[in-house]
């Protein structure tokens, strides 16, 4: 039976004003497997006006101590649910239990992380010109926070934004993807078990309409999002009526670049894990293979004959390294994209199709497929395809390696690999990116900033610097003598 989860607004778990709902259908065999609340203009302009009131009422005025013990607390149930957790997203979005594990407990660990700076947050105090005038910041939340996530990684993406978001005082309207929103609720309730105070983190599921709702609600201090180019931009010409700040983070086109002298044991498993993993559904993915003249076709042969080795699956299955795409639109896109480079000319080398069995006929799935000799300006070396295809591109010298790292729109993250020092050094000075990867790909930290450039958003998160999007810098000026001065000339 499937089960039926509901909003979470003010501490109160209810149905949509409307009693509208939608199914959760799991990609592995299109069955609905839960039914979810399909929130209205109502909902979202309840759960907004919760989180005002949770944050003028007290949680703004809470110490650090207070937060940071919440948060503590919220880790905990998180990693003693992991597993439950892991199961249910892997159902949601159908990522393979291996990863959405690993995934709960980084969560964890950000909350943590996060933690750690709550009773942190101190300004600075600046000495001036005029020795009478003291002056110092302080850093207080911005306020409402609406939080907007995809599908592909709904716990890992939401930690985040939310973590930080605690950690400075803010309180949040939460709006997951439609494609996979039942860990955003099931979270929710591991939220009220911690003892958040009511109205701090709210949950409205739906279609679009809500995100739209949301975040052109004048009740809303910041926007964070993650998702598509597209819809980043939307986000951004809505939040510009309200002058509402925005996180965004997009898509990309990461280029893996493998330098001739890089150990291509450790290359090749680099290059699979940016492109394979998570069925390639992932913003970070290495979808573009560099690799040097020298070394190509022993790249190529390596790489093909790991993508055809490459178990799929199941994604509950233990021993399964990659399952399907999460939504039927996803698939479609993604085999869209496989015809048209094959029209296009580029060369398939492995996969390129649906696989064949039994235990394929009713899940989303698609080969794990590489396209080789593929032109820099090509369509898919340009876009973004979001599933497990690869684009491998040769290169003759680091300058042109550069040259077509940085030829997109996109400007997420890069992988290099290299044995030599300096060159790691000055490839990754001349990248347009928001982080690179030297001799390793798809490695995260809770302390390391990461986010885009150009195409590929505005903003970070993790590390230190995500709190600076939570938190607006209040200066405080005070004069100490009781000079005379002209009413009519600016003080200096
Ligand atoms: P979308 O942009 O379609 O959706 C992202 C979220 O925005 C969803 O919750 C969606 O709701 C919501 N939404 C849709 N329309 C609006 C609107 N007009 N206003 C406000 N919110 C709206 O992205 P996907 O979910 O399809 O995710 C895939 C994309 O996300 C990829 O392009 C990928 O590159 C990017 N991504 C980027 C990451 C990064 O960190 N840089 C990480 C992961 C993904 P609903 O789904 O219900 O329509």
């Amino acid at each position: 039976m499937p089960t039926t989860y509901q909003l979470y607004i003010g501490g109160a778990w209810r149905d949509a004003a409307d009693g509208a709902t939608f199914p959760a259908i799991n990609p592995v065999d299109q069955q609905p497997w839960a039914h979810l609340p399909q929130a209205g203009s109502a909902d979202v302009d309840a759960a907004v006006a919760a989180a005002r009131e949770a944050f003028d009422g007290g949680w703004k005025h809470t110490n650090g101590l207070t937060r940071a013990t919440l948060m503590q607390r919220l880790a905990e149930l998180l990693e003693a649910d992991a597993e439950r957790m892991a199961q249910l997203e892997t159902t949601d979005n159908g990522k393979v239990i291996r990863e959405t594990r690993v995934q709960m407990r980084f969560a964890a660990r950000n909350y943590r992380y996060f933690a750690g700076w709550a009773d942190k947050l101190h300004g600075e105090s600046i000495p001036l010109d005029r020795p009478e005038l003291v002056d110092f910041t302080t850093r207080e939340p911005r306020g409402v926070a609406a939080l907007i996530t995809s599908w592909n990684s709904p716990m890992a993406i939401l930690a985040n934004k939310l973590a930080p978001a605690l950690a400075a005082g803010c309180t949040v309207v939460i709006k997951p993807s439609e494609m996979a929103s039942v860990t955003t609720l099931a979270f929710a309730e591991l939220c009220e078990k911690a003892g958040f105070p009511a109205g701090v983190v709210n949950v409205v599921t739906g279609d679009g309409s809500v995100g739209a709702a949301l975040t052109g609600h004048p009740g809303i201090d910041l926007i964070s999002f993650t998702g598509g180019t597209a819809t980043g931009k939307a986000i951004s010409r809505v939040a510009a009526e309200h002058l509402t700040p925005v996180t965004l983070e997009l898509g990309g086109k990461s280029a893996n670049i493998v330098f001739a002298d890089a150990d291509l044991e450790q290359a090749v498993t680099g290059a699979v894990a940016g492109i394979f993993a998570a069925a390639g559904q992932t913003c970070i993915a290495g979808s573009r293979l560099l690799v040097q003249r020298e070394i190509y076709d022993r790249v190529v042969a390596q790489v093909c004959e790991r993508a055809r080795a490459i178990r799929v699956g199941d994604p509950r299955d233990e021993a399964t390294e990659m399952g399907p795409v999460a939504t039927q639109a996803q698939h479609q896109r993604v085999l869209a994209f496989i015809q048209r480079a094959r029209e296009q000319g580029a060369t398939l080398a492995v996969g390129g199709g649906v696989p064949q069995g039994e235990a394929y006929d009713r899940g989303y799935f698609v080969e794990p497929t590489v396209f080789t000799e593929v032109a820099p300006d090509a369509e898919l070396a340009q876009e973004e395809v979001f599933g497990p295809v690869l684009a491998i591109i040769p290169f003759d010298n680091e300058e042109e390696a550069i040259a077509i790292a940085n030829g997109t729109a996109y400007g997420l993250v890069a992988g290099l690999w290299t044995q030599n020092l300096a060159r790691a050094h000055r490839v990754a000075r001349r990248l347009e990116v928001g982080g690179v990867w030297v001799n390793t790909y798809r490695t995260n930290a809770a302390q390391a900033p990461f986010g885009g450039v150009k195409a590929s958003g505005i903003g970070r998160e993790r590390g230190l610097h995500a709190l600076d999007e939570y938190l607006e810098i209040k200066n405080l000026m005070i004069d100490l003598s009781s000079e005379a001065r002209d009413p009519f000339a600016i003080r200096t």
